[in-house]
């Protein structure tokens, strides 16, 4: 298919280029699509890649050490610039050297369109729509609503969908997916797959975008994607992951799914609790956001002559919480769960806080009092 023609500025010696769907390469090698005899030129100097948005446009790719010119404009080596209709690209551009008769210069130019007003084209583009439709029904999978990928064909029905979206249902059932018949024979769609390779030609932006992980290409830590795999993001950086539902994969409390253990694209997210005893992450001063009470709990604990670690470890190690020292937990729920700890303390200690602490008034509200990081509120009133 003729999309447009690189229109010759020195027609004596260069001929026009036709634009088709495919790249072409220009330069001195032979193997070049569009072979150039100056010595000035490039092996390969510079290659144009057609690319469908709304209307054409064109990617060129400058390889050349003297320089290929989009409107004036050196593109640069191993650089690209996108050109559109009309645009003039210079391979040799004219110059002290180089006189008008030597440069190769062309136009991007359009393929002319037929009148608008030309009824006869104008039906013929309306039946070459409704047959678009047509083949994209035919060659849409019924269970992702994509092009299909690798279709796979169901005998006796004869449905057909992706390989990998008819895997994945394999697992929960044995009937066709579409018209739950059942299933006898899975074998490739060739025919399908013809059509597929012809329509993604024309609309090649319609083409099932796969969803791939390093792992996919090859085995890592003896582990490979089978390809009806499901992936997951990772919550900071989006890297994609097989969900294998690996400990080392999520929160054990939040279930957010963090890359930092499993595939180590970030540097933090997650970590296992033995970890974060070993980082000394522990509560920090401040953590109650109320000086009063942070006071009252510091006095405590250097009466006492302990810390707000040791006081972690020991809670830790009585074993009130349903989690073991390799529990993988992300650090917003670490934080939290600090909160537990230090509150749980908190708890234990009323007794044997000072008598103008004890004697404070029951707050009605309780724990879920909003008003705890006041500080004339916590001096009036206990929340334990
Ligand atoms: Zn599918
Ligand atoms: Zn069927
Ligand atoms: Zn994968
Ligand atoms: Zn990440
Ligand atoms: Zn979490
Ligand atoms: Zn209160």
């Amino acid at each position: 298919m003729e999309i447009g023609t690189l229109k010759s500025l020195n027609p004596s010696k260069y001929s026009d280029i036709h634009l088709t769907l495919s790249k072409i390469t220009l330069g001195r090698n032979p193997k070049c699509d569009i072979t150039l005899s100056d010595i000035r030129c490039s092996g390969i100097h510079c290659s144009i890649t057609p690319k469908q948005t709304n209307d054409w446009e064109f990617v060129i790719e400058d390889y050349s050490s003297n320089g290929t010119y989009l409107n004036g404009v050196l593109v640069g080596k191993n650089q690209h610039k996108i050109a559109t209709w009309n645009d003039k690209l210079e391979i040799l551009k004219e110059g002290k050297n180089i006189d008008s008769s030597l440069a190769i210069a062309f136009i991007f130019l359009e393929t002319v369109k037929r009148k608008s007003n030309d009824p006869v084209a104008e039906k013929i583009e309306k039946i070459q729509k409704v047959q678009d439709n047509y083949v994209e029904d035919e060659i849409t999978c019924s269970i992702c609503f994509e092009i299909m990928n690798k279709p796979l064909i169901l005998c006796p029905c004869l449905h057909s969908f992706c390989e990998s979206c008819y895997l994945d249902w394999k697992i929960k059932s044995t009937e066709c997916p579409q018209c739950r018949g059942p299933v006898t024979e899975v074998s490739q769609n060739n025919m399908i797959q013809g059509i597929i390779d012809i329509y993604l030609q024309q609309y090649p932006d319609k083409k099932k975008v796969i969803e791939k992980c390093k792992q996919c290409d090859k085995k890592i830590k003896d582990f490979q994607c089978p390809s009806n795999q499901k992936h997951i993001n990772c919550k900071t950086c989006k890297i994609l992951m097989p969900d294998r539902k690996d400990p080392l994969q999520y929160c054990k409390i939040c279930h957010d799914y963090y890359c930092c253990l499993y595939f180590s694209n970030c540097p933090s997210g997650l970590n296992t609790l033995k970890n974060y005893w070993s980082q000394e992450l522990h509560p920090k001063p401040g953590c109650l956001k109320n000086k009063f009470e942070e006071t009252v709990l510091e006095d405590y604990l250097a009466k006492n002559k302990t810390t707000g670690a040791a006081i972690c470890d020991n809670l830790y190690k009585e074993g009130n919480f349903n989690y073991s020292i390799d529990t993988v937990i992300c650090e917003e729920c670490i934080e939290n769960l600090y909160q537990e700890f230090i509150f749980k303390f908190r708890e234990s200690i009323q007794d044997k806080l000072p008598e103008f602490i004890k004697n404070r008034n029951m707050c009605v509200k309780g724990r879920a009092c909003k008003l705890q990081g006041s500080i004339l509120h916590s001096q009036i009133y206990n929340h334990f």
